[in-house]
């Protein structure tokens, strides 16, 4: 296993975290933490919401349970509690808007996990700017027991998770100089957090990563990527995604929602790697994108488009659909293409060519004919 810093803190963690979301059960949460410890994974990535059915049983106290006679030394664990306006669900850690509440989470999870200490405690899914002010505004606000309880060594460094663009992203991080650490989510697909990323890096702040493999979906083989890529030919697209990340130096830990030992096996084994992707060939890995698609650019998944088809078609999921499944010939994505043939409210063929997405559009990608070509993929593939 390589080990990496967090941006300035100090604190080293594996390059491949222990994502805890995907559990099934207390028992497969032992399984996986067992192998993962003697595997030399350390980063823990804990949310209270997790599998939640009640204070007793989620994935923090599985967590718990597992490293109840583990050697906490070797461990860095990374605890959240979502940041929104409204009503409150504490036991869960979601809906969080005041000081009271988020010290209720803190200690709630301390108790769950059976520790002392967090080494990380983040604002889960911190994307909009009503969660920031949510999280982060005013005295009486969730940043302020988190630092207070920073300040009483109940928790190491402060951070956020986040869907939200980059601009977004580094004006947070401006404003509140005390997040040591982001997690966002990005593969090679969304690549929308790149200057997020780099901004980070450059201010020693920690960027681990979820959705290395957009939820299962960038796995099987490609022939596409043997024909552009030949250096990566044979390999299955899940190693080239992790490859693709781990060769950022910007990046701490990806963290993965595991619940089967083979797959943390084959992980782990990348992760391992001294140099997943040498600087060269991830600059020809990105200009393969720009090759598959006709010098065009890919989208990123940055959503800037949402909401603004007049016919309702969610674009950036059709764009990624047409790229995965269209240039990159993933297998995966076959069955929610095919599945749009009967789907009359998200077909393709919808589009009217008005061109409002386009404008929207922060790379001005040719979406129409996209569209077209998607059309005619789904005619293919049915
Ligand atoms: S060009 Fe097509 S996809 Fe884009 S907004 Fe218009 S109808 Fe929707
Ligand atoms: S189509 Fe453009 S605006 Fe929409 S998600 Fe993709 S890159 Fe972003």
């Amino acid at each position: 296993m390589q080990y990496r810093l967090v941006g300035d803190t100090g604190i080293e963690v594996s390059a491949l975290g222990i994502g805890t979301m995907r559990f099934k059960s207390k028992e497969n949460a032992a399984e996986m933490i067992e192998r993962e410890l003697e595997l030399g994974l350390t980063y823990f990535d804990i949310g209270s919401a997790y599998s939640f059915k009640s204070f007793d049983e989620n994935a923090e106290t599985w967590v718990g349970a597992a490293i109840a006679d583990k050697d906490r030394s070797k461990m860095v664990l990374s605890a959240k509690a979502q940041p929104r306006p409204g009503e409150p669900r504490v036991e869960a850690g979601l809906g969080i808007s005041t000081r009271d509440q988020m010290w209720q989470c803190i200690e709630n999870s301390l108790k769950r996990v059976g520790t002392d200490r967090f080494d990380f405690y983040q604002l889960w899914d911190m994307s909009a700017p009503e969660h920031f002010s949510a999280a982060c505004v005013g005295a009486d606000s969730p940043l302020t027991a988190m630092r207070e309880a920073r300040d009483q060594g109940l928790v190491g460094h402060l951070g956020f998770t986040t869907h939200a663009g980059p601009e977004l992203v580094i004006e947070w991080l401006k404003q509140v100089p005390d997040f040591r650490s982001i997690t966002v989510y990005y593969n090679f697909n969304d690549r929308h957090p790149e200057q997020a990323v780099e901004y980070a890096r450059q201010n020693g702040v920690g960027v681990a990563i979820m959705g290395p493999l957009r939820g299962g979906l960038l796995t099987g083989e490609s022939a596409v990527f043997a024909e552009h890529l030949p250096e990566l030919a044979g390999l299955p697209v899940q190693e080239i995604a992790l490859r693709f990340l781990l060769s950022s130096p910007a990046v701490s830990t990806v963290l993965s929602g595991m619940n089967e030992i083979a797959h943390l096996e084959q992980n782990a084994a990348v992760a391992s790697l001294e140099t997943p992707m040498t600087p060269e060939q991830r600059e020809r890995f990105i200009e393969a994108f720009r090759e598959f698609s006709g010098g065009e650019a890919f989208c990123t998944a940055c959503n800037y488009c949402a909401g603004k088809c007049p016919e309702g078609l969610p674009i950036s999921h059709l764009m990624t659909l047409w790229q995965l499944g269209g240039l990159l010939r993933l297998a995966t994505m076959t069955g929610q293409i095919v599945a749009l043939k009967g789907n009359e409210a998200q077909h393709p063929s919808k589009c009217v060519a008005c061109d409002t997405c386009v404008e929207a559009c922060p790379q001005n990608l040719p979406i129409p004919d996209r569209m077209e070509r998607l059309v005619a993929l789904i005619e293919e593939l049915s």
